[in-house]
């Protein structure tokens, strides 16, 4: 890989310079009184980006993954009830890690390339009458389809059935690049991670906690040491970790949170909804589809691009990346060879997204589909000059 090239995977993301550099610091004692001064501006920062009053924020030296394990140890206990939506590889491994925690998941299958069925999950919790079930888990953004889910609707089914339960959501390719509303929706516990919307390199799992929750917790008897929020909250109250703090990294979140709030979280979904379109119009003038079936469910952070049949759709990301060193990603689980993804969150402009684009056809071109050389990039540019121009209107 030629790393003057920007990826096109759906994490870990391009780093702006001022987060890298921020990565980059000497050794500093985490005791001193120093860390406080990073510590806490990436506490609020998340706060903010979760667009969240009183969330407690939590930052642990993981990945998304411990992110999910965090949200469930430490609200759950063995043999409670959870509700969950599989429509895709991420929300397939969330429910396979509940399983393996010994919860009784109650599984609404979904066809891949849907959203969250939300009239199942109010059929559920209607029929739930004795409250059993304990949280209802949501992917906000399947990054294996490009498909969204109604987060809002999910709080709207759990309302309408006057059922109690958490609702625990994973923003792992959605927080910091798609609209994110922790407090409006009534989430309680929201799980990302550093190597996505907040631009840094893998090594940290963020998560936003509600009150609800945080009660939930003081009497959920699921096994937790390394991830327990109790130790952690003792620890921040002291400005510090009850182990050692991944100090660069969370340096590297306060900036990035800093870039974010900069540019104003309302301009950076529309970045990302600008990018995104950009990418949609490209794949209908290549005369491709998605893999997300209707408008309302298009994810502005990444898409799965389906391939005719009979073509292996994983060819154009091993041709690209050997011939054009660019990263795009593949296909996963069910879809393994009928997708190929396009990333397009984190620090991306039209420019770069215009590379993306080129290359993509090119490989396309040399693998003998029938697009047109820049049919797709056409279509981009004609969609980013106007959406550039009105959003740069809008903004002054
Ligand atoms: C990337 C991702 C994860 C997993 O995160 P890791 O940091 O790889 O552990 C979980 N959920 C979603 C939706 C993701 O995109």
């Amino acid at each position: 890989m030629n790393p003057q090239n920007p990826v096109f995977i759906p994490g870990p993301t391009n780093m702006p310079e001022a987060v890298r550099l921020a990565c980059h610091m000497p050794t500093m004692d985490h005791r001193s009184p120093a860390f406080a001064d990073i510590l806490h501006p990436c506490l609020d920062g998340v706060r903010h980006v979760l667009k969240s009053e009183s969330a407690e924020i939590f930052i642990f030296p993981s990945t998304g993954t411990g992110g999910w394990e965090a949200a469930l140890s430490n609200t759950l206990s063995p043999g409670d009830t959870v509700l969950a939506a599989r429509n895709g590889v991420f929300s397939h491994r969330w429910i396979d890690m509940c399983q393996r925690h010994g919860l009784d998941v109650q599984v609404v299958e979904v066809p891949w390339g849907r959203g969250i069925d939300v009239a199942a999950y109010e059929e559920a919790l209607r029929a739930d009458t004795g409250h059993s079930i304990k949280a209802v888990l949501a992917t906000h953004n399947e990054t294996a389809t490009g498909v969204k889910s109604d987060i809002a609707g999910v709080r709207r089914a759990l309302d309408a059935a006057g059922h109690p339960a958490l609702l625990l959501v994973d923003g792992v390719s959605s927080i910091g690049s798609m609209d994110f509303r922790f407090d409006e929706w009534g989430v309680d516990v929201a799980v990302t991670g550093s190597q996505k919307g907040f631009m840094l390199p893998a090594g940290l799992a963020i998560l936003g906690i509600s009150e609800k929750a945080v009660r939930a917790g003081a009497t959920a008897t699921l096994p937790r040491t390394y991830f327990d929020t109790a130790d952690m909250s003792k620890g921040y109250a002291a400005n510090a970790f009850p182990y050692t703090p991944p100090v660069g990294l969370m340096n590297g979140l306060k900036m990035s949170c800093g870039l974010l709030l900069d540019e104003g979280l309302e301009n950076v979904f529309a970045r990302h909804h600008r990018m995104a379109e950009g990418v949609r119009r490209a794949v209908d003038a290549w005369g491709l589809e998605l893999c997300a079936e209707t408008p309302e469910v298009y994810s502005d952070s990444v898409s799965a691009i389906r391939t005719p049949a009979g073509f292996d759709a994983t060819d154009i990301v091993t041709v690209a990346a050997r011939d054009y060193d660019m990263a795009f990603g593949v296909g996963l689980g069910e879809v393994a060879g009928k997708v190929f993804r396009i990333g397009h969150l984190g620090a991306l402009t039209d420019a770069m997204m215009l590379s993306g684009l080129g290359v993509a056809e090119m490989v396309m071109v040399d693998l003998g589909l029938d697009v047109t050389l820049g049919s797709g990039v056409a279509a981009a540019q004609d969609y980013y000059r106007h959406g550039n121009a009105q959003q740069k209107a809008a903004a002054e």
